[in-house]
């Protein structure tokens, strides 16, 4: 059992939780860190989709309440990647974060071919840390501002800066902690930046990512989803009464809703995934691809309704 394990900040990753620990206690081994922590030496520190949560729990002093559970739903990007997914690969992916070593949960999820690219720096907001250094006096890094396609801070709307710290490169074993010297913000803002439809997509796109961090139901029911998707289609216009989708049209409206931000996001430019999430759901979806099919619909006018 730990003596000591560090309050956490809201939104905070639990990779930043465990990189703080390994400061305040002024250790100078990692691996002795991950000793502490996990009761084992070959922990991979990860940012998304961390393993071992039971062992962690185990360690971590009772009266934080901190459960294997609570750690993937409050500290991780779990409930961000099962937002979408069959309840059966959502206990699946619990169990393997919570019992062991979280390796290939991407192909569990059925998203490992997927074109959107997660970043490989951890990104922070410059208005987050300045806000979080007044009031706590030390940076965290957050959650939300690691979720693929998300570009802007969702509170601030801030351009996300790279930090220097880059989890995949080297230091697999080591947890490190937003200072000074890692999210030393250099580069300029990016054209993007004074552009504010590309602004708001991204805002969007940032807020609706964050808000599944939050969602407490995890999963859905594939059928569900296809009928409440064919539903809204229907609505729309862009499939006839029986369910046949135009999807000349719907790429097309596609392409237009979306075309201020393209040179800011490249996923926007594969849209491969966008005929066969209107079909019945045979496979995955990455998240980012059912957030971009909502703001698709949503910004679409429903048909209007005969009087009868
Ligand atoms: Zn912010």
């Amino acid at each position: 059992m730990l003596p000591y394990f560090p309050a956490s900040y809201p939104d905070e990753l639990l990779y930043s939780l465990l990189a703080r620990y390994h400061r305040h206690t002024c250790s100078v081994s990692p691996k002795g860190t991950l000793e502490d922590l996990f009761g084992s030496r070959n922990v991979r520190a990860t940012v998304d989709l961390p393993g071992h949560l039971g062992a962690l729990s185990r360690h971590v002093p009772p009266d934080r309440d901190l459960t294997p559970e609570r750690l993937a739903a409050e500290f991780t990007l779990f409930p961000y990647y099962v937002a979408f997914q069959q309840p059966m690969v959502v206990t699946d992916v619990l169990a393997a974060l919570i019992h062991g070593r979280a390796d290939g949960i991407h192909l569990r999820l059925g998203i490992a071919t997927t074109t959107v690219s997660a970043a490989t720096a951890l990104r922070y907001c410059p208005a987050c840390h300045a806000d979080t250094l007044t009031r706590w006096g030390e940076r965290f890094w957050r959650r939300a501002h690691q979720l693929p396609g998300v570009l802007v801070c969702p509170d601030h709307g801030m351009p996300l800066a790279d930090s220097s710290v880059v989890p995949v490169h080297g230091h697999q074993h080591e947890f490190v902690a937003a200072d000074d010297r890692n999210c030393r913000s250099g580069s300029a803002s990016p054209v993007w930046a004074d552009d504010c439809n590309c602004q708001a997509i991204l805002l969007d796109i940032a807020r609706r990512s964050a808000a599944l961090l939050n969602g407490r139901r995890w999963g859905m029911n594939p059928a569900d989803l296809t009928a409440r998707y064919r539903h809204a289609l229907i609505d729309r216009r862009f499939a006839s009464a029986n369910g046949r989708v135009d999807q000349r049209h719907l790429h097309d409206v596609f392409a237009t809703v979306f075309a201020p931000a393209c040179s800011a996001l490249p996923e926007l430019e594969d849209t491969t995934w966008l005929a066969s999430i209107v079909r019945k759901h045979r496979h995955a979806f990455h998240p980012l691809h059912h957030i971009l099919f909502g703001m698709l619909l949503d910004r679409s006018d429903p048909a209007p309704k005969v009087a009868h």
